[in-house]
């Protein structure tokens, strides 16, 4: 799609993309493979040294922290590879005291042990990824977050969009499929510029768009600015738009509901993302009181899997772990 197709998308009167523009998506997918892809998902540490100005892990945010040691993060991936799951997701924040050596320690184990591994933890030097990359990771998630420079460097004020851009060709360089995407709706962002990360995203041929909407976090500049929620909706234009342009990615399902007390896995948000041809969900290995403490987004309330089963069954599509 150019960018005036993606955008008259974007612009669709609500009604009219839900009748024309979702089914469409779906029937990309459906097509496709209609597989619900189940991911394990384990966020070790909350522990952060940056300041972007959305995210609730931020440095000077104060939540309860944790940072799980090597050994524990182990023993709860082959847990759920016990429990059938065969895709394990890390995610940190940049936690300076979480070594490197750990991480690929943790990258031979887990990969040794037949399981696909994504990981989400932060930017690398170059040379970082390629040991990723050798011990066996199989993608790695860098968002680009926006692409437009000046509002990355606002936005991020400890990276800047040169750096995140470099760790994102360096992670595609390594041989790790890259998993990439933006957030949707967040004050400040026009439709041109969605249009502008879609594109990126294609260039960049990602593995996966982790797109979810803006969701003001507590203690943020952003959410004490007074931010809004970015809109549901045209994050299910964001994901049609998405699903019909790259029929073979992964695309985020754990979208929230109108009810945004409800997190990211309400069954009325996820079902919605799946019709418009997302395809992923994540079943959380953190106990309850970790997982909502590793708050990128407040009320995160990832489930089990037997939340995967359901939708995967309301949505009549075929779960694979
Ligand atoms: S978005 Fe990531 S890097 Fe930025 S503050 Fe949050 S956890 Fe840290």
């Amino acid at each position: 799609m150019t960018k005036e197709q993606i955008l008259k998308i974007l612009e669709m009167p609500d009604e009219a993309f839900q009748k024309e523009e979702m089914p469409k998506a779906r029937e990309v997918k459906r097509l496709h493979d209609n597989t619900l892809y189940g991911t394990a998902m384990l966020g070790y540490t909350n522990i952060c040294r940056n300041q972007c100005l959305y995210c609730g892990m931020r440095a000077s945010n104060r939540i309860p922290r944790f940072s799980l040691p090597k050994e524990d993060v182990l023993e709860s991936v082959m847990l759920a590879k016990e429990r059938g799951f065969t895709r394990v997701f890390l995610i940190s924040g940049e936690d300076p005291k979480h070594h490197f050596a750990d991480l690929l320690w943790l990258t031979e184990r887990i990969a040794g042990n037949g399981m696909r591994l994504s990981l989400a933890c932060g930017e690398h030097e170059r040379s970082q990824f390629r040991e990723l990359a050798d011990a066996g990771a199989a993608e790695y998630v860098i968002k680009f977050e926006m692409s437009q420079k000046e509002m990355f460097d606002y936005m991020n004020p400890s990276t800047t969009f040169e750096k995140r851009m470099a760790a994102i060709e360096a992670v595609k360089d390594s041989g790790m499929d890259l998993a990439s995407g933006n957030i949707i709706d967040y004050p400040g962002q026009t439709r041109e510029m969605i249009a502008q990360d879609i594109l990126l995203m294609k260039e960049l041929e990602i593995s996966w768009a982790p797109v979810v909407p803006y969701m003001p976090a507590m203690g943020t500049p952003l959410q004490q600015q007074g931010a809004k929620p970015g809109s549901r909706i045209l994050a299910l234009k964001e994901i049609a738009v998405l699903r019909q342009m790259m029929p073979d990615i992964r695309i985020t399902a754990q979208q929230p509901g109108d009810d945004l007390t409800k997190g990211l896995a309400d069954a009325q948000g996820n079902l919605d993302a799946i019709a418009a041809g997302a395809d992923i969900l994540f079943c959380d290995l953190l106990p309850e009181a970790k997982a909502q403490a590793f708050r990128v987004v407040d009320d995160r309330k990832l489930k089990n899997e037997e939340h995967l089963h359901k939708m995967a069954d309301e949505s009549g599509m075929t779960l694979s772990l």
